[in-house]
């Protein structure tokens, strides 16, 4: 397995809240503004980390979510 293959994750497949929080609760580096919020999420894993990356409600750039083992 090459350490670059990036795994499809189902964003959709976690819980309400939680899609929400992750939805809600952003830090966009464009806007430089917190909880702006996001559209398009998707998830996927490189490298043993999760990440979510979306695009900002306000600026339209991407917004990448990194989780650490204790987020999930
Ligand atoms: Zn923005």
């Amino acid at each position: 397995m090459s350490d670059n293959e990036r795994i499809e994750r189902d964003f959709n497949a976690r819980d309400e809240d939680e899609k929400k929080a992750f939805l809600e609760e952003t830090w966009c580096d464009q806007c430089q503004e917190v909880n702006l919020g996001m559209v398009e999420p998707v998830e996927y894993e490189l490298n043993e980390i999760i990440f979510i990356e979306g695009k900002c409600k306000k600026c339209g750039s991407i917004i990448l979510t990194e989780l650490t083992d204790d987020e999930f």
